[in-house]
């Protein structure tokens, strides 16, 4: 499981989504990145990515990022990397949303659908998908926190100040 802590490391700066396969294994990538791939993801086709970020849904993604189940009301732990990728592929791919579902809340496509993992809204073809649910706390104090988000800190004071105000209201809502 991620940690959410070392683990991101310098990664945690990178904007776009590259899978592993493509990338030069000499460059981006240190060693524990590399053995946490081949550990965590299994299979060659789905390697997965650390940290990305999605410009559809302006959230942080990867299986570097701690995060809950999309499904309303879920709650279970999961990360944002392709294991949980509704549509099987960054972004969702062709057929998915690109939210991130456990595992009691994802489906099988048909063949038409290649058989990618869908949630249940993409799976039945309802017209809209389900809202993307708030960042993991953990993830948010790890941005406001870790030196790796130094330079993000830096350049985005009115992010950080969101991501302030989401944890105060995550810590009244635990309160209530
Ligand atoms: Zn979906
Ligand atoms: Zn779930």
């Amino acid at each position: 499981m991620p940690t959410g802590s070392a683990c991101v490391g310098e990664e945690a700066q990178h904007v776009s989504i590259v899978p592993a396969r493509d990338q030069d294994p000499g460059k981006g990538t240190d060693a524990r990145h590399r053995r946490r791939r081949d550990a965590g993801l299994g299979g060659d086709a789905l390697m997965g990515w650390s940290v990305g970020y999605d410009s559809n849904w302006n959230r942080d993604i990867g299986y570097g990022v701690p995060a809950y189940c999309d499904h309303p009301g879920c709650g279970e732990v999961i990360d944002r990397g392709l294991s949980y990728v509704c549509g099987g592929a960054p972004y969702g791919g062709e057929h998915g949303c690109g939210l991130f579902f456990c595992s009691a809340h994802r489906r099988m496509a048909g063949d038409a659908r290649n058989g990618v993992q869908l949630c249940t809204r993409c799976r039945y073809g309802k017209p809209s998908t389900h809202a993307a649910t708030a960042d993991h706390p953990r993830w948010m104090r790890h941005k406001l926190d870790d030196a790796s988000w130094k330079a993000w800190r830096a350049e985005n004071p009115q992010l950080v100040e969101a991501i302030r105000d989401q944890l105060r209201a995550t810590a009244r809502e635990l309160v209530q």
